[in-house]
């Protein structure tokens, strides 16, 4: 029995409705180590040069590290990888929450997906049950909606799911588990829709052993007591606030870029600045939240009534600059409400932004006019 990994991957062909095991040999895990190291050896074997990212023969998987699922702290992350659609070359994006860990417990150190359903279809591996199901009435849903349902119906499981904008082949379309944690980088909803793959659903109870589960633990005890006792501003802050710790100081030591990457501190000053600080954010917390075996939990659930969002998850910085300083947009709440569209629609918020601040330059300087943006003053 290996340690740490488990010593096989998992295939799914969506065209004929197959799954496949494969061993992998220790030595390609002393190489490679899991993870993104095993996502480009196997990418890299089975994709052939000039494929196209959205077609059949396009692979891309799930990939958890080597520590995943283990107790060793901040591992509960997973790597999504293949062949991007919008870069047209090598991509990966890295997530949260609780489906990495899912994998692995379900006895696999990747699931890859190859192949195209000819209609929307679900995956499930429930225990060592592996099933390809019909996922018609999903299709259209959010991933919110998607998770509610698929939870009704197969209980307590861990699921990665696409929303409309993965189903519509957007190219920042990202694959999101844990209802908004988002796999948003290189355009894998798209990946995911091109193959009518709505979700895949998870629930194993495989043991991940461990060469020396006592060092480990005690290991991870030091760690966890240090970042709980720890007094030093930087964690504490990063507790409290996420990554929206970095919302003013970020933007005020010049790592935030603004307006469209061309402005200056001066276009974005103080008064502005504040109302989209962490500390403002941070008075619409309910609970905090993290992904599995991470003593930070850096994420939050909140409630923000004066945009209607009963639960939503706050925003992260990189969210928070791309729809702030990037637009010099000061109006923390249509941030909480472009956060939420986007992570309900599975559309990755750098991306959305960065995609909106283009255009208004494009706007201001008459590049594109009203009768490209439907009437909208773009500025
Ligand atoms: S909760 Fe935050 S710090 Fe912990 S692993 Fe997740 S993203 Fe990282």
């Amino acid at each position: 029995m290996p340690n740490g990994y488990m010593g096989k991957v998992l295939w799914v062909n969506l065209t004929d409705g197959t799954f496949k095991e494969e061993d992998v040999q220790e030595e390609l895990y002393r190489q490679y180590l899991g993870g993104i190291g095993l996502a480009a050896k196997l990418i890299y074997e089975n994709v052939p040069p000039k494929t196209d990212a959205l077609s059949p023969e396009s692979v891309f998987g799930f990939f958890p590290g080597l520590l995943t699922g283990t107790v060793a702290p901040l591992t509960g992350r997973f790597m999504v990888a293949g062949k991007s659609p919008l870069t047209k070359t090598w991509g990966d994006s890295n997530c949260g929450g609780y489906f990495g860990p899912e994998i692995k417990k379900c006895g696999y150190d990747a699931i890859l997906i190859k192949g195209m359903a000819n209609s929307p279809k679900y995956i499930t591996i429930l225990e060592d049950d592996k099933q390809i199901l019909d996922a018609s009435d999903l299709w259209g849903l959010d991933v919110v909606q998607t998770e509610d349902k698929l939870k009704e119906k197969h209980g307590s499981v861990q699921i990665a799911s696409i929303g409309q904008a993965g189903e519509n082949l957007s190219l920042i379309s990202g694959i999101v588990n844990d209802k908004a944690r988002v796999a948003g980088r290189s355009g894998f909803g798209a990946v995911m829709g091109s193959k009518k793959l709505k979700a895949i659903v998870l629930k194993g109870g495989k043991k991940i052993t461990v060469s020396d589960k006592d060092a480990l633990i005690q290991h991870t005890k030091d760690y966890n007591n240090g970042i709980n006792t720890s007094t030093a501003a930087g964690i504490l802050g990063y507790k409290t606030l996420g990554t929206t710790m970095g919302n003013e100081i970020l933007f005020k030591i010049g790592d935030t870029p603004c307006k469209n990457w061309g402005g200056t501190k001066e276009d974005f000053p103080d008064d502005k600045l504040t109302k989209i600080s962490g500390n403002e954010i941070d008075k619409y917390k309910e609970k905090p939240y993290g992904c599995f075996s991470c003593p930070v939990q850096c994420g939050a659930i909140m409630k923000v009534p004066e945009v209607d969002l009963e639960e939503t998850h706050r925003p992260e910085y990189e969210t928070c600059s791309s729809f702030g300083h990037l637009l010099l947009n000061d109006d923390l709440m249509s941030i909480f409400k472009a956060n939420d569209i986007c992570n309900r629609a599975g559309i990755d918020t750098i991306s959305a932004g960065a995609t909106i601040a283009f255009a208004i330059e494009c706007y201001e300087n008459n590049l594109i006019s009203k009768d490209d943006t439907d009437g909208l003053e773009l500025t």
